[in-house]
């Protein structure tokens, strides 16, 4: 199989998003590179008493919407197109989301599970050392990704506060609840693609009772979107994790919990599925990976990685709706395919913005040296994807393309708009 470089792809689609708006240029020219590609290598003090040496970067994308947003990886493979596809994709999803930001990703190129909790704190804390001057709250704002967490934001929360003498948690989101994080930031993400699948039943006219789920990825993305959807009557009949996952084979929809339980206690789904009475083996089945894209299910829901429906599988899907909560989880000749098939595709820069948002609502708060509740944050959240998968939606119909590309129309058209203003 060709390999797929995701930047060449991202820009395909920029450039038939501009083509369709009736601009190009000078746009393309402004929008396919990053407005700053910033590398330094960072000297960090490792438990033997030697001084090492790590590559850390950050690429700031686009600014003309507000500070840059986007999170920090720590990643042996640090691959500077596929960085720059996700500060890129960052900027994008901030736009469709109406969130005043800009976007941006990094990271330090450094195999975490080499570290004690000792280096990968001082690794954090020397990347704040190395990008103080072009960070903050008013200038890019930094969040978790692959191996940081919001321990590695707390750290680096105190770094920067230390540099800039005075306590500055709205310089990094993501942070535990007790450190100036947000409440329901854990699950925004899954909630945020769940009210974007609301609206589509609604527009579909499809009841969730009547609505068989399978969910790729049992992380927190994939987990709490199951537990969500089970929550809203949603029929979740397939699950899977990187070791396989489960089937229910009477399609009569299972308890998430009950599976997170197994997986806890065993290590992996498995292939019964248990309640805390009793485990019946008879009616659910184990799966693989690939039996579970294939499954004649409603919805899919890809929530574990890129690239997983592909030219090699896309005939054998069979769902109606995919929801990407994961990030690219569709290669661009499937895209088109299911296009073409009437599936209906709702894209992860719309899909998964529920986690930025609610970073950008953490920002807020920590601004205003507010706490907002819960139920605050998810009536907010719900307003945004609401309206936002709406606009994507007539913009879809009135150009009779899919929903990825209307979103694409959307998010760069407020790009532009704002650099008109800037
Ligand atoms: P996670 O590390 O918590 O979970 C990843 C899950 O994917 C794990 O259950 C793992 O077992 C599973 N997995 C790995 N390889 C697999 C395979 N081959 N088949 C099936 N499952 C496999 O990560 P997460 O935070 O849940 O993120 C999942 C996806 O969502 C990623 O694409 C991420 O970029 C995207 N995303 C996450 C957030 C967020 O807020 N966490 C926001 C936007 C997008």
């Amino acid at each position: 199989m060709q390999k797929i470089n995701p930047f060449t792809n991202a820009m395909k689609k920029l450039k038939e998003s501009l083509d369709l708006i009736g601009v190009n240029g000078e746009y393309y020219k402004k929008l396919s590179e990053p407005e700053a590609i910033l590398g330094k290598e960072i000297e960090v003090k490792m438990d033997d008493g030697n001084i090492q040496k790590f590559p850390a970067y950050r690429v700031q994308y686009n600014s003309a919407r507000g500070p840059y947003k986007g999170g920090i990886r720590f990643h042996q493979e640090a691959n500077l197109d596929e960085v720059k596809t996700l500060a890129f994709l960052m900027s994008l999803k901030c736009a469709v989301a109406n969130i005043p930001m800009g976007g941006g990703k990094g990271g330090v190129q450094v195999n975490p599970k080499d570290l004690s909790e000792k280096e990968v704190e001082n690794i954090s804390r020397a990347w704040v050392r190395a990008f103080f001057d072009k960070i903050g709250p008013d200038k890019d704002i930094p969040a978790p990704d692959v191996y940081t967490n919001p321990q590695i934001m707390s750290w680096m929360v105190d770094e920067y506060s230390h540099l800039a003498g005075q306590y500055t948690p709205a310089a990094f989101t993501g942070k535990a609840i007790e450190d100036g994080g947000s409440q329901g930031r854990e699950f925004s993400t899954s909630m945020g693609g769940y009210y974007a699948l609301r609206e589509l039943m609604k527009k579909l006219g499809q009841k969730p009772e009547q609505t068989t789920v399978a969910i790729q990825g049992y992380g927190n993305v994939g987990y709490n979107a199951a537990r969500i959807l089970h929550e809203n009557g949603f029929k979740v009949v397939a699950v899977s994790d990187s070791k396989g996952g489960i089937i229910d084979l009477r399609k009569q929809g299972m308890d998430p919990k009950n599976i997170l339980t197994t997986k806890k206690n065993k290590g992996d789904i498995g292939s019964c599925y248990c309640d805390d009475k009793v485990c019946d083996c008879e009616h659910y089945q184990k799966n693989t990976n690939k039996d579970l894209l294939e499954l004649d299910v409603d919805v899919l829901v890809p929530a574990a990685l890129e690239n997983q429906i592909t030219e090699d599988n896309v005939d054998n899907i069979k769902a109606k709706v995919i929801v990407e909560l994961a990030n690219g989880p569709i290669t661009p000749e499937a895209d088109e395919k299911l296009f073409e098939r009437g599936v209906y595709v709702i894209p992860d820069i719309l899909a998964n913005a529920g986690g930025v948002v609610v970073s950008y609502f953490e920002w807020l708060q920590n601004l205003k040296d507010e706490k907002w509740s819960e139920v605050d944050v998810l009536e907010k959240l719900a307003a945004i994807i609401t309206k936002e998968f709406n606009n994507i939606w007539t913009i879809a119909e009135d150009k009779k393309i899919d929903l990825r590309m209307a979103a694409y129309i959307l998010g760069v058209g407020r790009i532009i708009d704002a650099s008109k203003k800037n």
